[in-house]
């Protein structure tokens, strides 16, 4: 029988959260018209979370695990998702609950009334600190700002897409990924619903600083050369106040005047500058090594065990 729903969570040490999530996704999921599927995807949990997923999996058909060789990183768990979710609309959601499976609904009414990727946007974020919602909210900004795709703020990746939108998404195979700036990239008719995003339901965030860090860069680079232009235009300011500041300094040194004498100008100006390319290079470096995992072409993840796609 064909599938009407899949709904993909990326797992990575969840064990307390999965009994919780599979039992709200499947009050709310019964209770819809259509047939459905959990697709979990094991990001190379080491807490047990595996054995609980393929135990879930024998009792409930509705279940489809794919567990990872080791932990890849929650944009690819994500991609393995679209990889192999049969249903003809996909909802990627948090197996932490942050994302309420009761708003599902919401996502499938609007799905229905003909919108091809059903994004929801955190009205009100709860049990977060203080730091993650000023850098979430300072980042959601910046790559609106900067990106030339327009990535609609305040959305994470729970968001319904109809197959259409699924089996162009399977075909951008990039390496670094930001899978909510992908679906905002391919078009379609796209909406918002608000929701309000809860805290977690068990364990801590698996999102330290530095893999906030990491998915902005995926974001800007992925999306935008603002930052390799920046060098241009940095090269343009330095020589035009050079060009301005040479027939200034010789006419104030022959009038007899004093000005700049020592080597203090000199040191900080090549200070500057030498700070200003050594940015540059790594700029560079940022984008080089990018194109650099791409020609090596390595599969995104590895499966150890999962169904035919
Ligand atoms: N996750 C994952 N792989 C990782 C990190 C996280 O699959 O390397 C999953 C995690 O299990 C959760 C989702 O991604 O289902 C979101 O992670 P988390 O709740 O830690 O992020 P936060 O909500 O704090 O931004
Ligand atoms: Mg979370």
């Amino acid at each position: 029988m064909p599938i009407t729903f899949s709904i993909v969570a990326p797992i990575f040490n969840e064990l307390d959260n999965l009994p919780e999530l599979y039992r709200r996704v499947r009050d709310v999921m019964s209770a819809t018209r259509g047939t459905w599927e959990l697709v979990l995807v094991d990001d190379g949990s080491t807490d047990g979370s595996t054995e609980r997923i393929l135990q879930l999996a024998k009792q409930d058909k509705h279940i489809r695990p794919v567990i990872f060789a080791r932990n890849f990183g929650h944009q690819v768990a994500i991609t393995a998702g679209w990889d192999y979710a049969r249903g003809e609309a996909v909802v990627i959601i948090d197996a932490d609950l942050q994302d309420p499976p009761e708003a599902i609904p919401d996502l499938i009414a609007k799905w229905r009334e003909g919108y091809e990727v059903v994004y929801a946007v955190r009205a009100e974020r709860e049990g977060e600190t203080w730091f993650k919602k000023t850098t979430a909210a300072l980042f959601y900004r910046i790559v609106h700002r900067i990106t030339d795709v327009k990535i609609p703020v305040d959305t994470g990746d729970f968001r319904l897409m109809d197959r259409k939108v699924v089996d162009v998404l399977k075909t951008m195979r990039e390496r670094h990924r930001f899978p909510r700036g992908m679906s905002a990239w391919v078009g379609f008719r796209q909406i918002g619903v608000p929701y309000k995003r809860a805290a977690r339901h068990a364990g801590v965030t698996k999102y330290p600083f530095k893999n906030m860090l990491k998915l902005a860069l995926n974001a800007i680079t992925g999306f935008s050369y603002f930052p390799l232009q920046l060098a241009t235009y940095f090269g343009f300011i330095a020589a035009g106040l050079a060009i301005i500041a040479i027939p200034v300094v010789i006419s104030m040194r022959l009038a007899g005047q004093g000005a700049f004498l020592g080597q203090a100008t000199t040191l900080i100006a090549v200070l500057f500058l030498g700070g200003v390319q050594l940015i540059s290079l790594g700029v560079l470096g940022e984008y080089l090594g990018r194109i650099y995992d791409e020609v090596k072409g390595r599969p995104l993840y590895i499966v150890r065990e999962g169904p035919e796609k």
